[in-house]
């Protein structure tokens, strides 16, 4: 392989800079499986090559369970669990092993046929939690396949000395969330993809773990290896590959560094900083920074890490937790906001050819009454003693509106609760464009601008080739936010903005002249931020606004 210092010029995602070696992810890595005959004797070595892929592939799942069980918690941990039991069942091994004298096939091919049946048969029962299991198959075969093509699961690394992304620069076609989980995310130094926009949830997971982060870099799973010397610049993009001692010397990095999480920033009176959070270790960061509340709970980012939704009682346990940490500061949860780059695998959603159009957000969960009516239980019992904010996702206009919040009235209609607040994220233009209407019946709303940008100039948020048009920094945008600002004013309700670009002070200066007094941002980001809002503090006569505080729900909503 070539050695020689090459530079690439990929498309910043997340800030910090890195100099380590690469960790590979493929994620094709199963589609050159090794097929052939075999009898006589080579049937009992297939048979014997089965029964050691069981057993080893058993001991890694129980170090994963225990992992996940440490570093997410012991529901997310059950998954593997059921995985193990379902890969130590006898009746497995013995269709496996049918199959081998049967059909007289390898060890590979005989995993690849008997747990592909198993799979069809699964998803052909009508019976949705039973269809949901299919996806445990597939990562059953995955796994056994890994043991027997001495592959490490999911990181391509032929080596049992596989760092499994720790100090390491994790290379892959695109950043997965269940990748995350596979790798060891808290000593990840750095990303690199071949695709992915700059507000793709990969890109927004790395920012909000300080992890620097560059994608658009088409083919670069060819030219690397793992261990290949790389040097990664998430401020401009930059890319090294084998970088030179002087180059590195000349960059003046530390080896192997992960961007700090900053020193804390004091609030400022009359401008609400709360923080984005996307999964319960967040929360740690969220206090550190003593945010102001949680403006954005992306419930949906716990299900893609656990692959698998959770009971009503699991999710009770974890929002009233998340609650009960931020010690009476406000918590929009957000309503399962599934569909487009959050496809859950485990749900069997159809294929689509457009999905961020498709089925997704709001319109999702209208056709998913099963889905909502857990979370929305959970949320009503927490709202005992709490107020509790529910943020609906990607509604596009007031009929969607009731129509959901009817599904989630009727849905905790025998639950003894307390204040129940219930609030539109405006990422919708039809919705934007009708913001005193919505006000009307929405108790709050929150900006969501990562969608608003991609549906205003109609430009993918997850697609690196047209990254350069993704640009919401325009008249027509901020006279959009000005008139959403305008209506909240006159509700005499919260709204507030929890895109990406509200954690940006670049334009901090644009929002406030908007009239936002509230914004949600990445925990990391909330220092900065306040510093260039307590700068332009004093600056005109609406600077502290009623909009700051939510206006109480009414007696009938509170009927509701
Ligand atoms: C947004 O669209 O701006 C938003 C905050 O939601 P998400 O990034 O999760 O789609
Ligand atoms: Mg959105």
């Amino acid at each position: 392989m070539e050695t020689t210092e090459k530079r690439l010029s990929g498309l910043p995602l997340s800030e910090g800079c890195a100099v380590s070696r690469v960790c590979l992810f493929n994620d094709g890595r199963h589609s050159n499986l090794p097929m052939y005959r075999v009898d006589g004797s080579g049937t009992d070595r297939e048979k014997e090559r089965v029964r050691r892929a069981i057993s080893i592939a058993a001991e890694r799942l129980e170090t994963v369970r225990e992992k996940v069980e440490k570093k997410i918690g012991k529901p997310e941990a059950e998954i593997f669990v059921a995985q193990k039991m379902i890969l130590e069942d006898p009746a497995l091994l013995a269709d496996i092993e049918t199959k081998i004298e049967a059909d007289a096939l390898n060890a590979e091919s005989a995993i690849d046929q008997v747990l592909n049946e198993y799979e069809k048969r699964l998803l052909g029962i009508d019976d949705q939690y039973i269809r949901e299991r299919a996806s445990d198959l597939g990562e059953i075969k995955r796994r056994l396949l890994d043991v027997l093509g001495h592959m490490r699961p999911a990181l391509q690394c032929h080596s049992e000395a596989c760092r499994r992304g720790r100090d390491r620069i994790v290379v892959a076609e695109e950043l997965t969330p269940s990748l995350t989980v596979d790798i060891d995310m808290d000593h990840t130094v750095g990303f690199l993809t071949e695709h992915g926009g700059i507000n793709s949830h990969a890109a927004i997971l790395a920012r909000s773990m300080g992890i620097p982060a560059v994608s658009g870099l088409p083919g670069l799973r060819d030219q690397v290896g793992c261990g290949t010397e790389i040097m990664l610049n998430g401020y401009t993009g930059e890319v090294i590959l084998w970088p030179s001692a002087e180059t590195i010397r000349e960059a003046d990095l530390e080896r192997d560094r992960v961007v700090q999480a900053p020193e804390p920033e004091a609030p400022v009176a009359g401008f609400s900083v709360m923080a984005n959070v996307n999964s319960f270790s967040d929360l740690r960061d969220t206090r550190a920074q003593q945010a102001d509340g949680i403006g954005l709970y992306r419930t949906e980012f716990e299900l893609l890490v656990a692959g698998r939704l959770f009971t009503e009682d699991e999710l009770f346990e974890r929002y009233a937790a998340v609650v009960k940490a931020m010690t009476g500061k406000p918590v929009l949860f957000r309503l399962f906001d599934i569909g487009s780059d959050k496809r859950l695998p485990f749900l069997g959603l159809p294929r689509e050819e457009n999905p961020s159009l498709g089925w997704r957000g709001a319109r999702l969960l209208l056709g998913r009454a099963d889905i909502l009516r857990s979370q929305a239980r959970a949320l009503a019992r927490c709202s005992l003693g709490h107020r509790i904010y529910i943020l609906y996702p990607m509604i596009v206009d007031l009929d969607q509106f009731r129509r959901l919040k009817a599904m989630v009235c009727e849905a905790i209609r025998d639950i003894p609760r307390g204040e129940i607040l219930h609030g539109i994220m405006f990422e919708v233009p039809s919705a934007c464009l009708q913001a005193e209407t919505l006000y009307r019946e929405a108790d709050f709303a929150s900006v969501g601008t990562n969608d608003l940008t991609q549906y205003l100039f109609a430009v993918d948020r997850d697609n690196d080739l047209v990254s350069a048009d993704y640009q919401p920094d325009r008249p027509v945008f901020w006279d959009l936010m000005a008139g959403m600002a305008n209506a909240a004013r006159q509700a005499g309700k919260l709204l507030s903005v929890c895109g990406e670009m509200a954690g940006d002070p670049a334009f901090a200066q644009k929002f406030k002249a908007a009239g936002i007094r509230s914004v949600s941002v990445s925990p990391r980001r909330i220092p900065g931020i306040r510093q260039a809002v307590r700068a332009l503090m004093g600056t005109d006569k609406n600077d502290v606004a009623p909009s700051d505080k939510p206006a109480p729900a009414t007696e009938r909503q509170n009927r509701e």
